[in-house]
């Protein structure tokens, strides 16, 4: 959905004479629409934008604005945290953007969009700027009526609005003339649609789009088990293009955790519902969506939502941490499940979906499957990347010019849990939906800037979103335009370019600015040296620079993170004798308190811990003392800490292989995510000594970290 707002306050932008550009340094506006969904998310999000406060300096005629929930959810505290910012726009206001930007132009600051009295239907948005030119998104419903406990969506998108199904009808039939090949219907419950001047509920919308539109492909996500029958099962059937793909979240397998997070169903009904949908379409892909360490969930309610995962064998599963958002009813129940377990649990499932995974797509060999040729593999020279009807990954060896085609593929093979395949006869894929083909090229592509129009800015757009598979698929369209920045490297997480390319990029940059953001990049890559090379240039040459603690600190978290404690705990002592009220101050006492930890001075890491809570309390260092001082100690032996959560996996899988009970701790550091692989969870120091030496055997560099 967020890709989709997006997508129309580009249009609505574009009407108004703006042009989008793919140069963030020559951008005179920066709108970033953000997630709210997740903790992470608005972690990465603050991160990223915080990343831009030195070309706002360098540029203060920029306008920078947040769309979108986060916006909508964290409001002016915003403005405090990131003061560079000009402009907020919630969800439902995103008609009034242009106003903003317009008022912010002239000068004014601080402005804020977030809430609509008035608010209908977006009908207003009528021009929408579309990223991909053969696959196309339509919210057709907005907000939500249920009240899961654990979901901020009701409170920063509203309730449940549908738009009118002729607005989206003509909405589609447009799409259908640009030559669309794919359409995606979207809303946090699709299936809850209901247009009452027509009397059309979700079911009639499906049949009504897949009669009178010829895009080959419609899809609809994501579906509530709750609106969900067998009339939805028999659609999907029907229509040829209706893809057979039904994405269903279930959440928990227990019924206790089904009625704390009130998701209004049971187990057994959620089970029976799956059972009638594979039966009604065989062969139909099924995915879902669940979260583990729901406050209170025990060992065995946990090895219900296991067995459920097997008995059903979904496709895929988008996997979540429990993530407390302030604001919902389970954020005021205590958050009793150690990060540990919750890492635990959610190291249990990603397994067992693998497997399962593996398990699913391996029937697909030997077979012939239609797939939509969407981007150039970056892997394998003279092949594309595609999805199946049933949103199955498949690489494809294929001539450039059917990109964005639906192309006839005999599958050949599986690599990890990506199908392979060759395309058989001319590849071309008949039209299944009406008479003739499918037009052979898509006929929209982006405009050229608007020539003449009232005034001519540029536009960088991004977009964060929750959902990773949407956020790579806009990353990977602007990968290749961006390049030349040293910020947009830091938004696609890319720090190996960034630390060792980033001299050549850095003509449009004060040297401060470089050696901070290069200095970030190295860190990145856990080259430890080079960062604190960079920063202590840094720190030496312009002491004056708005920089300089963060050079000062980031040295300091350097030696942290490379394990040199009490380097780094000398490092922070010094800055929290010179920065006692400063922004960073909670970081420093969070980091003072783990630093403690670590060198085993546990009475000063309670302390400093109890500190930040104290003095910071809505701090997210003091949510994050508050696991730390719940945790007490135990040993682990850290094999590695990575910044791309694959590369983690991958090791964790290594050490597996070798007999190593292991998991993945996922958490933010200065902003970012890190995932670290461990192995063991021992009562004592002498334990993990012992556990490091075998680790040291197999040719693993390890650290213990209490
Ligand atoms: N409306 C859909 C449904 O009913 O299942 C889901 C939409 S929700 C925005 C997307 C997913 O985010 C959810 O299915 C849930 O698994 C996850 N999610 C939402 N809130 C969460 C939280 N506080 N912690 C962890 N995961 C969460
Ligand atoms: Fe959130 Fe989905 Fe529940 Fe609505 S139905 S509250 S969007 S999880």
């Amino acid at each position: 959905m967020n890709v989709y707002d997006s997508e129309r306050v580009a249009g609505l932008l574009t009407q108004e004479g703006y042009e989008l550009t793919a140069k963030l340094n020559e951008a005179d506006v920066i709108l970033y629409n953000t997630c709210s969904v997740r903790e992470l998310a608005e972690h990465k999000a603050v991160s990223t934008i915080g990343t831009l406060a030195g070309l706002k300096r360098r540029r203060p005629e920029v306008v920078l604005g947040i769309i979108g929930c986060m916006a909508q959810n964290r409001r002016k505290e915003l403005f405090q945290q990131l003061p560079h910012v000009d402009l907020l726009c919630g969800p439902q206001n995103l008609v009034d953007v242009p106003r903003l930007i317009q008022r912010a132009r002239q000068g004014e600051r601080r402005l804020m969009a977030l809430d609509r009295g008035d608010y209908e239907v977006r009908e207003e948005i009528k021009t929408v700027r579309r990223e991909s030119q053969h696959k196309a998104w339509i919210t057709i419903i907005e907000g939500c009526n249920y009240a899961c406990s654990y979901c901020i969506v009701p409170r920063v998108r509203g309730k449940e609005i549908s738009r009118s199904s002729s607005a989206i009808l003509e909405e589609a039939k447009q799409l259908e003339e640009q030559g669309y090949q794919e359409l995606t219907l979207l809303g946090q419950t699709v299936n809850a649609y209901y247009d009452p001047a027509a009397k059309i509920d979700f079911v009639d919308l499906l049949a009504l789009l897949a009669n009178r539109v010829r895009i080959p492909w419609i899809r609809f996500m994501t579906s509530h088990p709750g609106k969900t029958d067998r009339r939805l099962f028999e659609a999907i059937r029907e229509y040829p293009n209706l893809c057979e793909h039904l994405h269903l979240p279930f959440q928990s397998g227990c019924d206790r955790i089904l009625k704390e997070m009130r998701r209004e169903y049971t187990r057994e009904k959620y089970l029976e519902l799956t059972r009638e949908y594979r039966q009604v379409v065989p062969g139909g892909t099924l995915t879902t969506d669940v979260i583990v360490g729901f406050p209170t969930e025990t060992e065995e309610e946990f090895q219900q939502t296991v067995s459920l995962m097997e008995e059903v064998e979904f496709d895929d599963a988008f996997l979540y941490k429990f993530s407390p958002r302030k604001g919902t009813l389970a954020a005021k129940v205590e958050d009793d499940i150690p990060r540990e377990i919750k890492e635990e649990r959610h190291q249990i499932l990603c397994r067992v979906q693998d497997r399962i995974k593996r398990k699913r797509v391996e029937r697909f060999v030997g077979t012939y499957q239609e797939v939509l040729l969407e981007t150039k593999s970056k892997k394998d020279e003279g092949c594309w990347v595609g999805r199946t009807r049933g949103y199955h990954k498949c690489v494809v060896q294929a001539n450039p010019d059917l990109l964005g085609r639906i192309v006839d593929v005999k599958i050949t093979g599986v690599e990890e849990d990506t199908l392979r395949g060759e395309i058989t006869g001319d590849g071309c894929q008949r039209n299944n939906v009406g008479a003739g083909l499918v037009p052979a090229q898509s006929s929209i592509s982006f405009r050229a800037p608007t020539r003449g129009a009232p005034t001519i800015l540029g536009i960088s757009f991004f977009v964060f979103c929750f959902l990773s598979s949407v956020f790579c698929f806009l990353s990977s369209a602007h990968a290749v335009t961006h390049q030349e920045s040293l910020e947009w490297l830091l938004l696609q997480e890319d720090y190996e370019t960034l630390a060792n390319r980033g001299e050549s990029l850095s003509r449009d940059y004060p040297q401060a600015e470089y050696f901070y953001l290069s200095g970030l990049g190295y860190l990145k890559e856990s080259q430890f040296d080079k960062a604190r090379g960079q920063w202590s240039e840094l720190v030496q040459h312009f002491p004056r620079s708005p920089q300089r603690v963060k050079a000062e600190i980031g040295v300091a978290d350097s030696y942290y993170l490379e394990g040199k404690n009490e380097e780094a705990l000398t490092r922070y002592l010094e800055l929290h004798k010179k920065e006692r009220k400063g922004e960073f101050h909670p970081y420093l006492l969070y980091r003072l308190g783990q630093c403690y930890q670590k060198t085993g001075n546990q009475q000063d890491s309670q302390w400093y811990f109890e500190q930040v809570q104290q003095r910071y309390p809505n701090s997210p260092e003091a949510r994050w003392a508050k696991t730390k001082l719940k945790e007490g100690t135990v040993f682990s032996v850290q094999v590695g800490a990575f910044s791309n959560r694959r590369n983690a996996y991958k090791m964790e899988r290594l050490l597996s292989e070798k007999g190593f009970r292991c998991y993945v701790v996922e958490s933010v550091d200065g902003g970012l995510p890190v995932y670290r692989v461990r192995v063991g969870k021992l009562a004592t120091q002498r334990e993990a000594q012992r556990l490091r030496a075998q680790l040291t055997e197999h040719g693993f560099s390890t650290k213990i970290f209490p």
